[in-house]
């Protein structure tokens, strides 16, 4: 039942978890986390009354309520200092929204040893957050599932500098930059075509943002070599 995608994202938490998922919806996570790993514990977050009654009617249902906590609020602000998280889910939504969400509620992460980030989109807004943060990017994954490509970017807290971000890094992933799999290039193709036209239909306006436009050829140049990337 529960997608391939969300399945990645539980992979890379340790055992015996404590973590919070934030925009959980029905709570699929932590339910699939909680029953596989029974020392596991997680806070389910919903900021919307409907999934979040959905949420703690299931987790109720699967007579998880002693591990799994459901709570109503707004990004980070479901987690206490006293709860001790450890871990931090953040899936399925916008890189920008992400983004916000992590900087809004960034005391909230003292003690947030690792995060597992899913954007759906722009994916260079959280990798750069992560990066001003001293959140480092340990492992990075793309996968496919019912037509759509998802990344997910997991993230450990450093104390001491982090390995710096140049252009490509931010856009493609330190990691998955070195990658050459089918998803990848299709990902990475689709990317291109779309700054492509764009400049396209800049140039047929006669509406040259003359910092777009460079912005858009430098990463079309980026995105062309790591097309050239040998398997
Ligand atoms: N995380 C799940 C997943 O990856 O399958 C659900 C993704 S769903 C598309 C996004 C969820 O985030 C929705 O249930 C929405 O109500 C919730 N959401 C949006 N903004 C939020 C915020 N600021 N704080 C908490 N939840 C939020």
């Amino acid at each position: 039942q529960i997608s391939e995608r969300l399945k990645r994202i539980a992979a890379h938490l340790s055992s015996a978890t404590f973590f919070a998922d934030i925009g959980s919806d029905h709570a699929y996570l932590p339910l699939y986390v909680c029953r596989l790993d029974t020392r596991a514990r997680a806070i389910a977050g919903e900021l919307n009354e409907g999934p979040f009654l959905s949420a703690k009617q299931n987790v109720e249902r699967a007579d998880l309520t002693n591990r799994i906590q459901v709570r109503r609020g707004n990004g980070l602000t479901v987690i206490q200092p006293s709860d001790e998280v450890k871990e931090v889910v953040i899936a399925g939504m916008g890189g920008s929204l992400i983004a916000q969400i992590l900087d809004e509620g960034k005391q909230r992460l003292t003690g947030v040893s690792r995060m597992i980030l899913q954007p759906n989109v722009d994916a260079r807004s959280v990798r750069q957050w992560l990066y001003d943060y001293s959140f480092e990017i340990v492992q990075e994954e793309i996968v496919k599932e019912a037509g759509h490509i998802y990344e997910i970017l997991i993230a450990d807290h450093k104390e001491t500098p982090i390995a710096t971000l140049d252009e490509k890094d931010l856009l493609i992933g330190p990691f998955l930059k070195n990658s050459s799999s089918d998803v990848f290039k299709e990902k990475w193709t689709i990317e291109k075509e779309k700054r492509e036209n764009a400049l396209h239909q800049m140039i047929k306006a006669s509406e040259v943002d003359k910092e777009r436009v460079s912005t858009f050829k430098r990463e079309i140049a980026i995105i062309e070599e790591v097309l050239n990337n040998e398997g």
